[in-house]
Formats: C-alpha cells, structure tokens, sequence
C-alpha cells in the first residue's frame, strides 16, 4: 500500500516515505497532524492524517492478468490452428 498526499501549494500528489499498514499505525509513526515536504515544489505544508490516501499498486494485478489474456488468446490461436 502506497501513501499519497495532495500538495497544498501546488496540488500535485506525491507519495509519503512513511509506510503504515492503517491510519492508527501512521498516526502512530507521524502524529495526527504533519509536515511533509512536496517532491514537486518543495514547499512544507501541514497534513492531517485524513488528507493521506492509500492506494493499493494495482501493477500486479494488471500484469499477472495481462500474462493471462495472453496465455488465453495464444490457447484460441492454437486451439484454432493458427500457430
Ligand atoms: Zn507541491
């Protein structure tokens, strides 16, 4: 699970070092409130917990299923005789 914030300044999102596996355990290693520095325009704002969104890298997922179409679309072909 990925951590993003939003940038006050320049609202581009860019991701937290900090890994958490839930909001209690980022509340945990960060406190409720704060700074981080944005990756695009360098200005530190102050973040609440609530404004981190997490998201799952769905990378996996989409190449494992990728593999998958593929293996099928081969079997079609060959099923069909076209290889
Ligand atoms: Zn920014």
């Amino acid at each position: 699970m990925k951590l993003e914030l939003l940038c006050h300044s320049c609202k581009e999102k860019f991701k937290l070092k900090q890994k958490a596996s839930s909001r209690q355990d980022l509340i945990l290693k960060l406190g409720e409130y704060f700074v981080q520095r944005c990756k695009h325009c360098g200005s530190n704002s102050e973040y609440h917990v609530n404004d981190v969104k997490a998201t799952t890298s769905g990378s996996l997922i989409g190449a494992v299923s990728g593999v998958l179409v593929m293996v099928g679309i081969s079997v079609l072909f060959w099923e069909n005789g076209y290889i």
